[in-house]
């Protein structure tokens, strides 16, 4: 079988290997239709990945297949079902293991970035214990957007209910753009999607996300007073990564308010502590996602409340896997999701 493997920064080969090795009683054998390309694998396409830096590395966390065999104790999933699976490996023995905190184990690895193997070859084996199970209708783009998806189920809970409340995320490709998604139908009152980029705030306004300001011209703070007028806003959710986005969600949220932590920082950003103490601001990490937000992606998937079509900027087949990151590279402003067809 074929497989895409990034052997450093800025080098993506294809190589044959032998097919799967036989499965274990509790695996299923995934034929890959689709993979995903994350922000997290163009940082470690550009070598620049803050803790993900393992090389020669087969990526692929984010992927659709169908399944073709299953091992001899699987009940719940056959031949013939498409499927996919969260890509962690949790050791199962840690304190935050044990209180069922397992996406920040302290042991985790994530398939395709700090841990072994991930999806982007023509087969995949996965545990039955990580693996869901996707109803027919849906697409092979929309199975390998689950990943992506069940991060924006994970960060919006973390500030416990949204209903009633005004939200603000800051960053509108992939990541933001789901997380603004999921704040909506989670019942929050406004939500308002920034970017610097005009094109992917489009994209949030076919996604269903109405209140778009573009940073690069407009102040957040004005954009605030614009959309919320004098309500201000009780929750930020910051999916660039960057020192100005976070800068201006600490400073912009209502005295009291909340503001999640999504985007992967490339250079460790100063905030004002002082200012966070005296306005009693909660700052919360989120990581990955567990279960259940991986069957509530597909749900909200299967059901049309999270929409995923408008995001696909661009499909390469599996020899064109370099071409794809050349192609990322050279739009890096207006790309949001790139897939890779692998069937
Ligand atoms: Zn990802
Ligand atoms: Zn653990």
């Amino acid at each position: 079988m074929r497989q895409a493997v990034l052997t450093e920064p800025y080098n993506v080969i294809l190589r044959d290997v032998p097919p799967p090795r036989e499965l274990k009683p509790n695996e299923l054998l995934l034929k890959i239709h689709r993979v995903g390309v994350c922000g997290s694998d163009v940082h470690m396409y550009y070598g620049k990945h803050p803790f993900a830096n393992t090389y020669p590395m087969i990526q692929g966390h984010e992927y659709g297949g169908e399944i073709v065999r299953v091992g001899s104790a699987v009940k719940d999933f056959s031949p013939g079902m498409k499927a996919t699976a969260r890509p962690h490996l949790v050791c199962g023995h840690c304190a935050p293991c044990l209180r069922g905190q397992y996406n920040v184990c302290q042991n985790l690895r994530v398939e395709g970035c700090a841990g072994p193997e991930g999806s982007a070859q023509e087969y995949f084996i996965i545990p039955e214990d990580r693996a869901v199970h996707i109803p027919d209708h849906m697409t092979y783009d929309q199975v390998a957007m689950i990943e992506p998806i069940a991060v924006g189920a994970h960060s919006t809970r973390r500030p416990g209910s949204l209903e009633g409340k005004n939200v603000v995320v800051t960053g509108a490709g992939t990541i933001g753009n789901l997380v603004a998604q999921f704040a909506v139908a989670r019942g929050a009152k406004k939500v308002l999607i920034t970017d610097l980029v005009d094109s992917k705030l489009d994209i949030a306004r076919q996604c269903g996300i109405h209140e778009t300001a573009n940073t690069a011209k407009e102040t957040l703070a004005d954009a605030a007073k614009r959309v919320f007028g004098s309500d201000g806003f009780q929750v930020g959710f910051e999916a660039v990564g960057a020192q100005p986005a976070l800068t201006d969600l600490i400073a912009g949220v209502e005295n009291g308010g909340t503001v999640v932590i999504i985007g992967v920082y490339v250079r460790n950003p100063v905030v004002n502590m002082g200012f966070l103490g005296e306005h009693e601001l909660n700052v919360l990490g989120s990581m990955m996602y567990r279960h259940e937000d991986y069957l509530e992606a597909v749900d909200w998937t299967a059901k049309g409340i999270i929409k995923t079509t408008p995001l696909i900027s661009r499909h390469f087949p599996l020899e064109q896997y370099h071409d794809a990151y050349k192609f990322i590279e050279a739009h890096s402003d207006q790309a949001v999701k790139v897939m890779i067809d692998v069937a």
